[in-house]
Formats: C-alpha cells, sequence, structure tokens
C-alpha cells in the first residue's frame, strides 16, 4: 500500500521565486536546456537557482532505465543534439557558475553510453568559461567498453561523481537494471586511471535500509577511494513512484556525517535536504581553499 508517513518539519522546501532563480530560469530556457532540479522536482530548486547553481541534465529527457525513486520519463531517446555541448558552455558562462553539475540522463542505447557527448560537454565548459569549476555526475557505462569511461575521465572533469543510490541489498527494487558492485567499481577505476580527480557518490536514505548497511555502504566507497559523500532524505516523486519507508532525522544524519568523516572522507553532506548536488560549489571551494 502507498500510505506514507507524514512530511516531518525538518522537510521544509521553499517556493521558488526572486530574481536570481528567474533569472536562471530564462536562461536555461533560453539556451534549450534540461535541468535535474526541474527534472526531479528538487526540493532545493528556490534556493540554489536564487544562487545562479544548477545540475545541467545533457542527452534528452527520456531515460533507458527506469529507477523506482527517479521521476526521469524511461523510454526510447532521442538521438544526440551536436549542439549541446556548445549551448551548455554558453549557459554556464551567462550564468556566471563557479561550479556547474553536469549529468545525464542512461543511455543503454548508445555504444559508449554518451561518453564521448560527456566528454565534448566538459571539452566545451573548459573552453568558454575556464574558471568553472566542473563536475559530472555519470551514469554507470554498465554495458559499454571500458574505453567509455576513460574517455570522460580524460577530458579532465574536477570532480567525477556517480552515485550508488541506495544499499547493496535495496537494488533489485530500487535501481533494477545496475549493478552495486559495477558502480563501486566503476569509481575506483576513477582514480586509479587518474589519481588527482576527486571523486563523489551518494545514497538517498528513507528507502527502508538498515543503518548497518549505510555505513557498510560508507566502507565500501572507502575502499574504493571515494573522497566526498552526500547522503539525503527520499522524497517521492508521485504516488507511483517507490514509497517513503521512513523520515530519518536529523539527529540521525549527523551521525551518519561523523561516522563518515571517522572513516576519512574528505567532504561529506548529510542532511535531510542534501541532493548529490546541492552546494557541491561551495564545498568544493572551501576544499580547495584549505
Ligand atoms: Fe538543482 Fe542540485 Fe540544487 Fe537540487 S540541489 S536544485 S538538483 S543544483
Ligand atoms: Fe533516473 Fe538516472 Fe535511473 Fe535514468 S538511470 S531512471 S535518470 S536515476
Amino acid at each position: 500500500d502507498n500510505a506514507q508517513p507524514k512530511k516531518p518539519a525538518w522537510i521544509r522546501v521553499r517556493a521558488p521565486g526572486g530574481h536570481g532563480y528567474q533569472d536562471t530560469h530564462r536562461v536555461i530556457r533560453e539556451h534549450g536546456l534540461a535541468t535535474v532540479c526541474e527534472e526531479a522536482g528538487c526540493p532545493n530548486v528556490g534556493e540554489c537557482w536564487a544562487h545562479g547553481h544548477a545540475t545541467m541534465m545533457i542527452m534528452g529527457e527520456i531515460c533507458t532505465r527506469g529507477c523506482t525513486f527517479c521521476n526521469v520519463a524511461t523510454g526510447k531517446p532521442q538521438a544526440l543534439d551536436m549542439f549541446e555541448p556548445g549551448r551548455v558552455a554558453d549557459a554556464v558562462a551567462k550564468l556566471g557558475l563557479k561550479h556547474v553539475v553536469i549529468t545525464s540522463v542512461d543511455r543503454d542505447d548508445l555504444e559508449d553510453g554518451g561518453a564521448e557527448h560527456f566528454a565534448q560537454t566538459i571539452r566545451a565548459v573548459r573552453h568558454r568559461a575556464p574558471d568553472t569549476t566542473i563536475e559530472v555526475l555519470t551514469p554507470d557505462f554498465l554495458k559499454c567498453d571500458p574505453s567509455a569511461l576513460e574517455t570522460v575521465v580524460a577530458a579532465k572533469p574536477d570532480v567525477f561523481n556517480h552515485n550508488l543510490e541506495t544499499v547493496p541489498g535495496l537494488y533489485p527494487e530500487v535501481r533494477p537494471g545496475a549493478r552495486y558492485f559495477h558502480s563501486l567499481r566503476l569509481l575506483q577505476r576513477v582514480k586509479e586511471i587518474d589519481p588527482a580527480m576527486f571523486t563523489k557518490s551518494g545514497i538517498m536514505v528513507g528507502l527502508g535500509e538498515e543503518r548497518q548497511a549505510v555505513h557498510q555502504v560508507m566502507d565500501d566507497l572507502r575502499a574504493a577511494d571515494v573522497d566526498f559523500l552526500t547522503i539525503g532524505q527520499y522524497l517521492q516523486p508521485t504516488p507511483k513512484h517507490h514509497a517513503v519507508a521512513r523520515f530519518v532525522t536529523p539527529e540521525e544524519f549527523a551521525a551518519y556525517e561523523k561516522a563518515a568523516y571517522g572513516k576519512g572522507f574528505l567532504m561529506v553532506s548529510a542532511t535531510p535536504l542534501t541532493r548529490s548536488s546541492y552546494h557541491a560549489g561551495e564545498d568544493f571551494a572551501r576544499l580547495k581553499a584549505a
């Protein structure tokens, strides 16, 4: 049954609005771009867009996978748009972003999973906005040749992010079509290919996972040399999506954050409204300055 626990007071979402928000909205529209902020119905959109921070979603709005937590449509995707990397780069420059997160739908229909398109987008942003730090949040390239991952890493994003999304025991129902150890190994390979690159991953909690399993994920990520970790509360995009098992308390998030730093992560964000890209720029700037 789909009866949901009541949203607690700490899940407060500010309504989007204001000048910064409108400006971001306009630039995104004018460049014909999609954002995860909108596609995922992210609760932070008001705050992030007001600060000119957005997560660009490339390679279309239709995904070849159907994760049960995700609001992106599943189906046969559109052909790649060769002008998209340039438009993303223009938008990043116009928005004056210090840090941009670039992500995509999963493209199991493409032989390289879209790796070359990712690489072109990274290079276009680098060229057009050389001071902007670039974070990619990639699919798992599950069915691709290992060279696909190498293509993305060779384009030298500052941060390579790939989300595990949930604990291994919940993969069959939450992330069908993905493999926990494949995703873990992908992150480890990034570090092997380029030891200077920062790696990052994240999970959602409140999907029914045990605390012990979250600690195991942290250990697995550290064993794969992953640097940054995000943990946020799962929110159900529509009643058709995976149910919220419970709302994890702010105290439990604080305990996860403390444990994660204890395990050696360089940067951790664990709060109810943490999203993979939430405050990513500020956090990264702080780390570089330290
Ligand atoms: Fe967009 Fe990420 Fe901010 Fe959400 S947290 S609004 S997805 S940039
Ligand atoms: Fe959503 Fe990504 Fe899963 Fe596609 S692969 S359904 S975009 S979470």
